[in-house]
Parts: C-alpha cells; sequence; structure tokens
C-alpha cells in the first residue's frame, strides 16, 4: 500500500490484518497495546481501509476519547465488521 505508515510498532496493513481480532478482543495485551498507539497516531489506515475505513475511524474516535473500549461501541464494531466481511467472502 503506497503512502501506508509505520506508527508505533505497526505498518496500516498489519493494523488491518488484526482488525478484526481486535473487535473480537483475542489478541495478547502487548499487540492490543500496540494497534491502540498506532491507531492513535496514525490517521491514514482509515483510507487504506476500505470496508472497514468507517470501523477503523470509530476505533480512532473512541480511543482518543476514552478508552478502553465501551463494549456497546465493541458490539457495534463487530457488525459493521460482519457486514464488511460478507461482501468479501470469495477472497
Ligand atoms: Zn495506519
Amino acid at each position: 500500500m503506497q503512502g501506508e505508515r509505520y506508527v508505533g510498532g505497526l505498518w496500516c496493513r498489519e493494523v488491518l490484518e488484526n482488525l478484526c481480532d481486535y473487535v473480537d478482543d483475542e489478541l495478547d495485551d502487548e499487540l492490543r497495546r500496540t494497534m491502540e498507539s498506532h491507531l492513535r497516531g496514525c490517521d491514514v489506515c482509515e483510507r487504506f481501509g476500505g470496508e472497514y475505513a468507517a470501523t477503523v475511524g470509530q476505533l480512532r474516535t473512541a480511543l482518543s476519547s476514552s478508552p478502553p473500549l465501551a463494549e456497546e461501541l465493541q458490539e457495534r464494531l463487530r457488525q459493521r465488521l460482519r457486514v464488511a466481511q460478507l461482501g468479501d467472502s470469495d477472497s
């Protein structure tokens, strides 16, 4: 991906690859913190996100206001990701 950034120890691509597991709370603490520091410090993954862009945007907003992620927001993000994945099922 052209123009992606290396922030907080991860590339945008890696953040997007781990996004589903992050939202499902399946990452270990270290990777989760790394993801969060990337999302706080990077505003370009939102552009690379494609179907995930809205999710990334909401995560960034949530992280900059009141961590940890509220349960209600987490559930909304899960649903959004499910919808995004349905549109991408043949890959
Ligand atoms: Zn990024």
